[in-house]
């Protein structure tokens, strides 16, 4: 009898898997499902009941590449993604693209899940770092959010679990939220984009958004940079509540502007059925759109039962035949959209100029300009501790010098010299994360930070690598094990 994770059992779900990575590897435009693993509250069984039917119905869809298992997504208290993932996979035969989110996890649990993952055969992984947990206590006013002892394991750690491994099991991607309308969070993004491929990620998933010149802007950074790695778009389907609910904001980072609100809101007004039937054509178009945008595939959120999958395939499906050049889908695009603007504040940015234009969707060296780069300037204090403390904590300088620093900058015990290092001797307990790779992508449009009151600590992080020349360090890959 073999037993789980034999090596015989290995093998054959080592060949079973690698399905996802070849297809994206062909450069065909792929289509995944994503379906989220259950909350702790409801019995995984029942809760899954409505997932497992619409895995079993995916199953006859060729044009289906894989499903896409969420981890800790909505709450932090969910069932084993990888237990969801087997169930999934078992009912459609599909690849799992299994989401490993940081949210409360430590170094143990992502160990943990890609040990199971690997037992089950599942290679492809996307190494997240979550956005706010439930559980983070949050204090109100000036106090800011509290320290959250489960903390949150950061995207390129679990991207150095999973990619150090020398026997190339996994098929590791990472995530980048294109929909950033300042400089500071849009080349924080970016730049922590090209960490994360520096560090071993393969493919690079998207937040959701409805910003197509956001999608194309994110496809011509790839091109200037010279990174051909294969790009999925998330595309996101509301339902009736998340719109009822809408201000803002669906979920940290995924944005929704308010005049695009109020259109999402007045055809939900009417009904579900009208709200769907508003929502099918523009997820047809962004889909459609990301194929000739250069992206190699999209993956649908918010799906949440088997009549509703089926109306969303057939959609996908026409938009793909219908739109076979640019100049047509744009015209589509914006004769459905009229004026309205994607944009979630006055004034946004983006880093090029001329974006979905008419004409090509690739950028061109001769007209494509770069906007300026507006970064934010590095306060006094920050640039005198950035001075001082790498000479403080160098062994040249006598122990109790090296203490001084405690005195003079608040903060600066208990972090590691690497730690302060990343972070240009800034202390990151200031990220109420404390994250040192680079910012999450959470923030607000305006540069806050996802818990809301002060702006993202990594402002004065790039603030510091812009006043030194210093940017690159920010795409500085992440050792592995
Ligand atoms: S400070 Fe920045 S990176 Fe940290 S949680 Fe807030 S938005 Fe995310």
């Amino acid at each position: 009898m073999k037993t789980e994770g034999s090596p015989e059992q290995l093998e054959m779900a080592f060949e079973r898997d690698s399905r996802l990575a070849s297809r994206l590897r062909e450069g065909r435009f792929q289509i995944l499902i994503e379906i989220n693993s259950p909350p702790l509250a409801q019995p995984f069984d029942s809760a899954l009941a409505l997932g497992a039917t619409m895995a079993s119905r995916l199953a006859r869809e060729d044009d289906v590449a894989a499903i896409a298992v969420t981890d800790r997504l909505r709450a932090e208290e969910c069932h084993d993604p990888v237990k969801t993932a087997g169930v999934l996979m078992e009912a459609s035969g599909k690849p799992i693209l299994l989401h490993i989110s940081g949210k409360g996890t430590d170094d143990e649990r992502a160990r943990q899940l890609l040990a199971s993952a690997r037992s089950r055969g599942i290679r492809s992984i996307l190494a997240l770092t979550g956005d706010r947990s439930d559980l983070h206590p949050l204090r109100k006013g000036i106090a800011g959010p509290g320290h959250y002892e489960a903390g949150y394991f950061e995207s390129l750690d679990i991207l150095r679990l999973a990619a150090g491994r020398q026997d190339g099991f996994f098929h590791a991607g990472a995530g980048v939220n294109p929909f950033k309308y300042n400089p500071a969070d849009q080349y924080l993004q970016y730049g922590k984009m090209v960490r994360k491929i520096a560090s071993g990620a393969e493919f690079i998933v998207t937040h959701a958004g409805w910003d197509m010149k956001k999608l194309q802007e994110l496809q011509w950074f790839l091109a200037m940079r010279q990174i051909s790695h294969p790009v999925i778009a998330r595309v996101l389907l509301l339902s009736m509540e998340d719109i009822r609910t809408l201000e803002h904001m669906v979920f940290p980072g995924v944005y929704v502007p308010r005049e695009f609100t109020a259109v999402l809101q007045r055809e939900s007004d009417i009904s579900a059925t009208q709200s769907l039937a508003a929502q099918l054509p523009r997820i047809g178009l962004q889909a459609a759109g990301c194929r000739l945008l250069g992206y190699s595939g999209v993956q649908v959120a918010g799906i949440r039962d088997p009549q509703t999958l089926e109306m969303v395939l057939t959609r996908i499906r026409e938009s793909l035949a219908t739109y076979t050049s640019y100049d047509h889908w744009l015209d589509s695009w914006q004769e459905y959209h009229g004026d309205l603007s994607f944009a979630p504040v006055p004034n946004a940015y983006y880093v090029f100029r001329g974006l979905l234009a008419s004409g090509s969707p690739f950028p061109d060296a001769a007209s494509v300009r770069l906007t300026g780069r507006d970064l934010p300037r590095a306060s006094g204090l920050d640039r005198l501790r950035g001075y001082l403390l790498p000479h403080l904590l160098s062994d040249r300088v006598p122990g109790f010098l090296s203490n001084v620093y405690r005195a003079v900058f608040r903060g600066g015990d208990g972090t590691s010299g690497e730690r302060l290092r990343q972070c240009f001797y800034l202390d990151h307990r200031r990220c109420p994360k404390r994250l040192v790779y680079g910012a999450c992508g959470g923030s607000t449009p305006e540069g806050l930070c996802e818990f809301g009151q002060r702006p993202c600590f990594f402002h004065r992080v790039i603030a510091l690598a812009s006043a030194r020349h210093a940017l690159d360090r920010l795409e500085e890959p992440v050792a592995h094990e």
